[in-house]
C-alpha cells in the first residue's frame, strides 16, 4: 500500500506530505485515534514512502511505488531500516529491554543509506520506566531517523512522552471509506460490508472484529424491541445483556463494542425512517423494522439511542444502561414527556 492509497485521513496525510516535501519532517510523531481506524497502516505507509527506492520520482507528491525491493520488504516486515513494534495488553507492556532494542535499531547506520523508521504501536502500554528510558531518544534521535508512536489517546501516555512528539489526531473514517477498506482490502462481500460499515463507528478494525456475528439480525431485533417495547424493561435489558456479553470470557470492552455496533445500526434505521417521513432519501438498512414508526416517535427514539451511545463512551454499566434504554422507550410509548435523567454515577464503572 502506498502513501496515496491509505483510505481516509486526508488532513493527516496532507500535513505529513507537506513536511516531507519541504524537508521539515518532525523527528517524532504521535498518531492518536480510536481503535482500528488505520493509525498503524498510515505509519507504515509513511515509512514506506521514506524508504522506497523510487522515492523522488513522484514529483511534488509523496508516494511509494509498492513494487520495488524496499516496498516489498516493508510489506513483509523485513526491511532492515523499518522496525514496527506492536504491543498490546495481552502481549505485555513495553519494558525497558524493549526500548533498548529499539534504541539499538536506531543507532545502527541505515543499511540502505536513507531513513530509519521506528513505529511503536500500542505506545500506551509503555511502563513508566520504559517511558523514562525512551525520553532521551525522543529528545535527540539519531540523524535521518523518524519515530512514529501510535496510541489511542494522548492521555494514555506519560505527558513527558506525548509532549516530545508532534501529535497527529486521526478521526474515524466515513462509512463509505470503511466499506471500501472492507471490500478492497479484506474481501468482505458487498452486503455484509454495508452492514458492518454502518455498525463500525468509522473503524474498519472494529468492523472486521464483528465478522462472524450476524449484527444486522441482532440490530433488527433490538430496533423492534426499542420502537415497539413488548416486555418488561428489566427482562429486555437482561436478555440483551446476555446477548452482548455471551460468556464470562467476553470482556467489558468486547461487549461494549458489540452493543455499540447494534445501537449504531438502530440509529441508522430510525434516522432513515425520520428522513423518509420528511420526504428525504433515507437509509435502506432495517427499513421494515421502522416502517410503522411516526416522525415524532422516531425523533424521541433517536434521542434516546444517541444518549445511550454517549453513556457507552463513558464506560457505563452495560446492564443498567440497557435497562435505562428500554425504560425510556416504554415511557415514551405511554405518552409521557418526562425524561428520566441519566445516572451520572454510572460513569467510569468497569465490569
Ligand atoms: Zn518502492
Amino acid at each position: 500500500m502506498s502513501f496515496d492509497t491509505v483510505v481516509g485521513h486526508a488532513d493527516a496525510r496532507a500535513a505529513i506530505e507537506r513536511s516531507i516535501v519541504t524537508g521539515r519532517l518532525a523527528h517524532a510523531y504521535l498518531f492518536v485515534g480510536d481503535d482500528g481506524i488505520g493509525k498503524r497502516t498510515l505509519a507504515i505507509a509513511v515509512a514506506r514512502a521514506l524508504v522506497c527506492e523510487r522515492r523522488g520520482e513522484f514529483g511534488d507528491h509523496v508516494n511509494a511505488c509498492g513494487k520495488c525491493g524496499a516496498c516489498i520488504r516493508v510489506a513483509r516486515d523485513s526491511h532492515p531500516d523499518v522496525l514496527v513494534s506492536r504491543f498490546d495488553a495481552a502481549a505485555g507492556s513495553v519494558k525497558v529491554g524493549d526500548i533498548r532494542a529499539m534504541e539499538e535499531f536506531l543507532q545502527r547506520t541505515a543499511l540502505e543509506g536513507g531513513y530509519k523508521v521506528l513505529v511503536v504501536d500500542g505506545a500506551e502500554e509503555m511502563t513508566d520506566a520504559a517511558a523514562n528510558a525512551f525520553l532521551k531518544t525522543l529528545e535527540e534521535p539519531p540523524p535521518h531517523s523518524l519515530l512514529i508512536l501510535v496510541a489511542q489517546s494522548t492521555s494514555t501516555l506519560p505527558s513527558t512522552v506525548a509532549s516530545r512528539c508532534q501529535v497527529i489526531r486521526l478521526r474515524g473514517l466515513d462509512e463509505v471509506d470503511v466499506r471500501r477498506v472492507l471490500v478492497e482490502q479484506a474481501s468482505v462481500p458487498d452486503d455484509e460490508a454495508t452492514a458492518l460499515a454502518a455498525a463500525s463507528g468509522g473503524s474498519p478494525g472494529r468492523a472486521l472484529a464483528l465478522r462472524g456475528v450476524d449484527v444486522l439480525a441482532e440490530a433488527a431485533a433490538l430496533t423492534r424491541e426499542i420502537v415497539s417495547p413488548s416486555r418488561d424493561s428489566i427482562e429486555a435489558a437482561a436478555a440483551w445483556y446476555r446477548c452482548v456479553r455471551e460468556s464470562n470470557k467476553v470482556t467489558y470492552n468486547q461487549a461494549s463494542a458489540r452493543l455499540r455496533a447494534l445501537l449504531l445500526l438502530a440509529v441508522h434505521a430510525v434516522r432513515g425512517s425520520l428522513r423518509r417521513s420528511l420526504g428525504l432519501p433515507g437509509d435502506g438498512l432495517l427499513r421494515e423494522e421502522t416502517a410503522a414508526v411516526s416522525a415524532v416517535r422516531a425523533q424521541a427514539v433517536l434521542q434516546t439511542l444517541l444518549a445511550t451511545l454517549e453513556c457507552l463512551d463513558k464506560k457505563a454499566h452495560l446492564e443498567l444502561l440497557l435497562e435505562d434504554l428500554f425504560l425510556r422507550s416504554r415511557i415514551d410509548v405511554a405518552g409521557s414527556d418526562v425524561p428520566i435523567p441519566l445516572n451520572n454515577a454510572w460513569e467510569a464503572v468497569e465490569i
